[in-house]
């Protein structure tokens, strides 16, 4: 049931464009998406669901939202825009629970890095009258809850929608403009076609990070502390993306599969390349591929995607959903 007082007003001058805003899980981007709606007055009320007493709590305490709930039905209940916010593996069952209780012509959307199953299962449990326009923020940090979200999270970075061919293109309009004002660029893109971009921009850079990570942490074993002592010769930074929330990535890797699969063939046969090169002593293979990466990160750079900083964007509050390597290679330009 619910918890509900007034602790927060999400109106703050300008004419906001919703008049409820229903945030289902409210962790690192739906705490995220609170704070950049008020900051822009974007809703006259946020309200949310979580399972989770502690969750609903701190939700009030932060002001997140003035009303909370254990169950994303009674969220959703005259919400104008509904968001999902959870880990895509629980989206099947909070669209069959939300389905019936949705307002005509509300939005529904959702923030899951993976955009193709997400249509599939929750579309079917969308009425007719209700749109429904995916979408995914390209931001991110390897914080997770909702004390971790802040309001500029979300400036600068890309979002990608992916209605599908018979959504009401009015209803991605207001979508788009309604992340613009949380600060981002908005990209249109098939589902199908998201999926392929960021199985290599960030699915597959967090694959590698928890296998690197775990491989050094067996080593670890046999030499003692050296792994932590020596490890900002670039251990480090992929122990910042492996930090990232076990739950969601799972659901990443079960949800993505053909797209991740088809990228790490690819990066399988390129490493068995550099592999060969070291074996056979063959400088110039090993030349031409760094300084084909090198230009890849100056292109991200002169994007405006990250800094040319030497500490590799460390210090910042945030970056994409990993470190620089994630999906930055979507950005403009
Ligand atoms: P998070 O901080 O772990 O928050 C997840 C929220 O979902 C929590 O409120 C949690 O509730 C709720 N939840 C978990 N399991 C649930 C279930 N079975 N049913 C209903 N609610 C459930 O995660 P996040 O980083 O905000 O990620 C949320 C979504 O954003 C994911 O789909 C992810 O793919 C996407 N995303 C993440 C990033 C990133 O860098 N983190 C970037 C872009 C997009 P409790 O607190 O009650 O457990």
């Amino acid at each position: 049931m619910s918890a509900s007082t007034h602790a927060a007003s999400a109106h703050e001058g300008a004419r906001p464009m919703f008049a409820r805003i229903a945030l289902i899980g409210i962790g690192l981007i739906g705490s995220s998406i609170s704070h950049a709606v008020r900051r822009a007055g974007l809703a006259d009320e946020i309200v949310g669901s979580s399972a989770t007493a502690a969750t609903r709590q701190k939700s009030i305490e932060l002001g997140l939202v003035t009303a909370v709930f254990d169950n994303a039905a009674d969220a959703v209940a005259g919400a104008d825009l509904v968001i999902l916010c959870a880990p895509v593996g629980a989206y099947a069952a909070i669209a069959r629970d939300i389905g019936p209780r949705l307002a005509p012509g509300a939005i529904v959307t959702d923030v899951g890095s993976v955009k193709a199953a997400v249509v599939r299962d929750v579309a079917p449990h969308i009425p007719a009258a209700v749109h429904f326009v995916p979408g995914h923020p390209i931001a991110g940090t390897e914080q997770s809850g909702p004390e971790s979200g802040f309001a500029e999270l979300f400036d600068n970075r890309w979002c990608i929608l992916t209605p599908s061919a018979d959504t009401d293109p009015a209803a991605t309009a207001r979508l788009k403009l309604f992340w613009e004002r949380l600060g981002s660029d908005v990209e249109v893109m098939t589902a199908e076609h998201h999926d392929l971009v960021l199985a290599i921009t960030s699915h597959v850079p967090h694959l590698i990070a928890f296998n690197i990570v775990n491989t050094a942490a067996h080593l670890a074993r046999v030499t003692d502390s050296e792994v932590i002592k020596f490890s900002a010769g670039g251990f480090r930074d992929f122990t910042r993306i492996a930090a990232s929330d076990p739950t969601m990535w799972r659901d990443v890797f079960l949800n993505n599969k053909e797209a991740v699969l088809e990228m790490l063939g690819r990066f399988t046969e390129d490493l068995v390349e550099l592999q060969r090169a070291i074996r056979f002593g063959d400088g110039d293979t090993l030349h031409r591929q760094f300084s084909d990466a090198r230009s890849l990160r100056r292109g991200i750079i002169k994007a405006g995607q990250d800094t040319a900083a030497p500490d590799f964007g460390r210090g910042r509050a945030a970056g994409a959903d990993v470190a620089g390597v994630s999906e930055e290679a979507v950005k403009r330009g």
